[in-house]
């Protein structure tokens, strides 16, 4: 190593050092959620795999986790869809085509949804849920022949409006996924269904602890493999790289062991108190 090479690495913003991000589009979803799309005001884009958050920082207002909603293909922008629920929230729902917010990531684990090739593939979504689901899904869309069913099961509070409501009416009519509007009415008709292969089913799911908590325990009482289902966890995060401890929860740190957990890595560690 050169003391040039010294220097530059020395210099090389670190994943705790937010890269500048300019808003290139923004769309409202529903009354509360907009849909950002970023791209980096210097330097290549981020590459990262579906499941994962990036931390967004609005500047002089805070930080948050936010998943990753979109932006997978070469030259798509970086795309998140944010609900205002408070402060930080807020203002980055607040910014306007042009306007610069920091950036840092990808950090997380992964959905894997491909290790679903050549069975059966289940999305579960609860309100703002459905957005860490969309790469996914969209994989799922350009992969549609490498799996029997594709199954989306998606609900929302009363109020709180449906997401991506155009993408879903053509995921169903295009591209032959089967829609279920409501979890609890679509999880039964789906393991009720004489087709019902539970080794052949691979389910995502995100949304309140509630809702994932019954969709895990209902499948894996149906003999679906509890490696088999995938919830991802939203917990307070503050660093993304395992060194806060703010996310710990006995072992495992939220940021860097999950927000994607499978069902049994889950068990020991929802069984504890403070989750
Ligand atoms: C891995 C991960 C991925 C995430 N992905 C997304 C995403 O894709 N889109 C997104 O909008 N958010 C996402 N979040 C949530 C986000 O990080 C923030 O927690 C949330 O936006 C609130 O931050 P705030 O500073 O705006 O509100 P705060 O000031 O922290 O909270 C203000 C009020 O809102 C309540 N509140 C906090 N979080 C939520 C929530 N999630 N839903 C409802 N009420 C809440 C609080 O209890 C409080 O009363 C994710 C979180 C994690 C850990």
């Amino acid at each position: 190593m050169t003391a040039t090479d010294v220097a530059a690495d020395v210099t090389a913003p670190g994943p705790m050092t937010p890269r500048p991000y300019r808003v290139v589009a923004r769309r409202q979803d529903t009354h509360d959620t907009a849909t950002l799309d970023l791209i980096p005001l210097y330097g290549e884009q981020a590459h990262w795999r579906s499941g994962q958050f990036m931390m967004l920082y609005a500047f002089g207002v805070g930080e948050i986790a936010v998943s990753i909603s979109g932006g997978a293909l070469p030259g798509e922008p970086l795309r998140h869809t944010i609900r205002d629920v408070g402060a930080v929230s807020h203002a980055l729902t607040q910014t306007k085509v042009g306007d610069v917010i920091g950036v840092r990531g990808p950090f997380g684990t992964s959905w894997d949804a491909m290790d679903a090739v050549g069975g059966d593939l289940m999305f579960i979504a609860g309100g703002i849920g459905l957005a860490p689901l969309r790469p996914s899904i969209l994989e799922a869309v350009r992969r549609r022949g490498e799996f029997r069913r594709v199954i989306l099961l998606y609900g929302s509070r009363p109020g709180e409006g449906f997401l991506f409501t155009d993408e879903i009416e053509e995921w169903e009519r295009l591209h032959g996924f089967t829609v279920h509007q409501g979890v609890r009415a679509g999880l039964a008709d789906v393991v009720n269904d004489p087709s019902f292969d539970p080794a052949m089913l691979l389910t995502l799911a995100c949304g309140p602890d509630i809702m994932m908590e019954v969709a895990a325990k209902t499948l894996t009482d149906r003999a679906v493999p509890p490696q088999k289902v995938r919830l991802s966890l939203e917990r307070s995060m503050h660093c993304g790289i395992g060194l806060c401890g703010h996310c710990q929860l006995r072992e495992a740190f939220m940021c860097v062991d999950g927000p994607v957990f499978s069902y049994d890595q889950l068990v020991p560690l929802l069984a504890t108190e403070e989750l």
